[in-house]
């Protein structure tokens, strides 16, 4: 099968990893429990900042947030390469700015993903990736953005969501744990 997957908050636990810059940075403690409890995808306004303000500091801190030791999510690397051993075809679509793209894919190699010439997208907006599936001919995709999700309702690919929650309401089949899931 041709399979894709996103990777930020769908392989990678990169929101709860900026958590951590954030808490860092501007010195202020934020139980862990409120994170996970988030309906949005951004994260600022537990550290009291306006999206402005957040938007700016999410920026400003992508280079770190992006390229230091944002962990996988457990049981994702495994997974992915087992796919790999099996045969499948693993693609990776990514709305990561352009500029970070090369550097995104070192990563996501060094970090012990199987990434392919040709099979690594990078550097579109969140509705551009439905075109992309689509030409591509997907068979699985894998994405945790309601934004993009919604987009994908039609297209004939079997479409799961890593469990997140700001993404509850979204009617897909559910990856809860990298660990235990088979594909159908
Ligand atoms: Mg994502």
């Amino acid at each position: 099968m041709r399979i894709g997957f996103d990777i930020d908050d769908t392989l990678i636990n990169l929101r709860e990893h900026a958590f951590r810059i954030y808490t860092k940075k501007l010195g202020k403690q934020v139980d862990i429990a409120l994170f996970h409890q988030l309906k949005r995808v951004e994260i600022h306004e537990l550290f009291g900042l306006n999206d402005e303000q957040g938007n700016r500091l999410w920026h400003s801190l992508l280079e770190e947030i992006y390229f230091t030791d944002c962990p996988a999510f457990e049981g994702a690397i495994d997974f992915v390469q087992q796919l790999k051993k099996e045969g499948h075809t693993i693609f990776y679509i990514t709305s990561r700015p352009k500029e970070y793209c090369q550097r995104t894919r070192k990563w996501m190699t060094e970090k012990g993903f199987p990434v392919f010439e040709h099979q690594f997208f990078c550097g579109m907006r969140d509705h551009e990736k439905v075109e992309i599936i689509k030409t591509l001919q997907l068979d699985v995709y894998f994405d945790d953005k309601p934004a993009v999700l919604q987009t994908l309702k039609d297209a004939n690919i079997k479409v799961y969501v890593k469990h997140q929650s700001y993404n509850a309401d979204v009617p897909f089949p559910r990856v809860y744990d990298w660990k235990n899931i088979k594909i159908t």
